[in-house]
């Protein structure tokens, strides 16, 4: 039986009814909610910065990657305002190892737009807060519940994986996405909506958990329709192969040791980010392209570098090269002698071109 196919309205899914699925995930949560830096104690309103903050991080990011981050963040910036006024270059240094950049990137154009438009106070609907940079659909739930306490539906991996459980939905993702959201909204209480989306997420990831579930400890399992099959749901339509793009990076060196870098189109993959120079990255042919300053030398080196990116691998050469002392760095290059290569915010694909450089010299 699908969920679509259940008889509806029921005590199993009205969720303000005791014994609901939410009147007994509120009760699991005030007994065995994960303790998290950026969250309240139950029934209490935590601070919209700190909420906002870490939903950004958390996207597509693990809580245990995320939380040294987040106190980092906080210490460094305390308030939205201290956020809006950082450096750009500061913020994306900061953000180096949470991957997406432009993410931080948005993080701290949504930061200027509360400092600057809404005199530093978050917005309280997700209407409202969906019309702030970075903040999508999910995000703009999480924080409208989490952080103001409204009625929203907040779906995340692990709502949908109890929900295609709990209602035992077959429907491959990302087919199944509306029939989910549509069920995670049945089960959402209008009272403590946030505690709730919490609890919701932390069953997911600490007991409705991808493999292994361990249902003998879940306090819905007498409503739950899929356990006997959980290990295969949500089930999901097999993903594409990612292609390969391929291409060349410059590691160009001065008489005095300084290395060019460049800073990358404010659009696009990894946009504003430093890099050693590189060509465009294709997926038909074997680029050749010409280093952005006139070299003396130029010595392919052994091996390459690989990266996966969310939809594609890359895979790089690196040529060393040699230039005379007085050339001039490009548009939006500069030299950089190695022991300031820490104060660039350098994406893990150019630590790597950096590393191979370094060590194929
Ligand atoms: Fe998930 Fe098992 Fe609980 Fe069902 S009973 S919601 S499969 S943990």
């Amino acid at each position: 039986m699908s969920a679509i196919d259940l008889p509806s309205p029921s005590d199993r899914i009205d969720p303000d009814t005791p014994g609901s699925v939410a009147d007994r995930l509120l009760s699991w949560y005030d007994r065995s909610r994960r303790r998290l830096p950026w969250r309240s104690d139950p029934g209490h309103r935590p601070d919209p910065y700190h909420v906002w903050l870490s939903e950004i991080m958390l996207q597509q990011t693990t809580v245990a990657t995320v939380g040294p981050y987040f106190q980092k963040f906080l210490e460094k910036w305390p308030t939205v305002e201290a956020l809006a006024e950082a450096p750009l270059d500061d913020v994306l240094h900061a953000w180096a190892g949470l991957g997406y950049y432009a993410r931080a990137r948005n993080l701290h154009k949504c930061a200027q737009t509360v400092a600057v438009d809404h005199a530093g106070v978050f917005p309280e609907t997700e209407e409202a807060l969906l019309t702030l940079p970075g903040i999508g659909r999910y995000t703009a739930a999480a924080v409208a519940a989490i952080a103001f306490g409204r009625r929203a539906v907040v779906v995340d991996g692990n709502v949908e994986r109890v929900m295609a459980r709990l209602f035992r939905v077959t429907k491959p993702l990302p087919d199944s996405k509306p029939a989910l959201t549509a069920l995670a909204d049945t089960c959402t209480p209008t009272e403590r909506a946030g505690d709730y989306a919490q609890a919701v997420m932390d069953i997911g990831a600490t007991v409705c958990t991808p493999k292994r579930p361990k249902c003998t400890i879940c306090p819905i399992v007498d409503l739950c329709l899929g356990r006997d099959i959980a290990e295969d749901l949500p089930a999901r339509k097999p993903k594409p192969t990612k292609p390969t793009r391929r291409g060349v990076a410059f590691w160009i060196v001065r008489p005095d040791g300084a290395v060019l870098f460049r800073r990358r189109p404010e659009s696009g993959l990894l946009g504003g980010m430093m890099e050693p120079p590189s060509s465009d990255w294709v997926t038909e042919g074997v680029p050749d392209p010409t280093p952005p300053v006139a070299v003396i030398e130029r010595v392919p080196l052994t091996g390459m570098v690989r990266h996966t990116f969310t939809h594609f691998h890359l895979e790089l050469d690196v040529h060393h090269c040699r230039t005379d002392a007085g050339t001039v760095a490009p548009d939006e290059g500069r030299w950089v002698l190695p022991d300031r290569f820490g104060d660039l915010a350098l994406p893990t694909v150019m630590k790597k071109i950096v590393r191979h450089a370094m060590k194929g010299r």
